[in-house]
């Protein structure tokens, strides 16, 4: 196993974080819990670059047609109408595409995060998807109030601040897809033990 303080995950600053002003705090928000910046950048993404930044396996881009779908049940929403199918991989594949279009829309900022339960630690730093339901405290529920609903009704992707990887396998990938060995770190801070 490898040392729990050596876990790594990425986390983008996506364009609305950005265009918003609020880079310095989100990064502060990553430092002052104890994790530690081991790379950091600004950088302008291509599309090819966040198709190949998401997962492209069927199980994924299922799972996103589901979560949309699930939406719209909820709100009482009436997908054929709006989307034209009740497929879910379908549905899945065109909320990649508004994802893909968001992520693309501006500069970004990718940052490597280092420390005790990286993954989960930035999972919890970042909140909910659904910044409506974020809880309060969270980068998504302190700073948006965006939603599904909101989202898909203008057919484009919720927008939620930040990005960070979801498990070792998504962290692990984003890492070598996005970062130069060189390009990350080995200081110490003087809090680290
Ligand atoms: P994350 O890991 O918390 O970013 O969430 P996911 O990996 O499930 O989804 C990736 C991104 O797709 C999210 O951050 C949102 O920007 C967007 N997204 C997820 N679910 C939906 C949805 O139901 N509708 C829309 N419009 N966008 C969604
Ligand atoms: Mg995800």
């Amino acid at each position: 196993m490898t040392n729990p303080k050596e876990e790594k995950t990425v986390v983008l600053i996506k364009p609305d974080g950005v265009k918003r002003g609020l880079v310095g705090e989100i990064i502060s928000r990553f430092e002052k819990r104890g994790l530690k910046i081991i790379s950091l950048e600004m950088f302008q993404a291509q599309k090819e670059q966040i198709d190949d930044h998401y997962p492209k396996d069927e199980k994924w881009i299922k799972r996103l047609g589901q979560k949309t779908t699930n939406n719209y049940q909820e709100h009482g929403m009436d997908l054929m109408g709006e989307l034209g199918t009740e497929d879910l991989l379908e549905i899945g594949k065109m909320v990649r595409n508004w994802l893909v279009e968001y992520m693309v829309s501006g500069p970004m900022i990718k940052i490597v995060v280092k420390g005790v339960h990286a993954i989960k630690m930035g999972r919890k730093l970042a909140g909910s998807s659904m910044p409506s339901e974020a809880q309060v405290g969270t980068i998504r529920g302190d700073f948006s109030v965006d939603d599904a609903t909101a989202a898909n009704r203008d057919k484009r992707a919720i927008h939620n601040i930040v990005h960070a990887s979801e498990t070792l396998e998504e962290a692990t990938h984003e890492l070598g897809f996005w970062f130069a060995a060189e390009d990350i770190f080995d200081h110490k801070r003087t809090d680290d033990i």
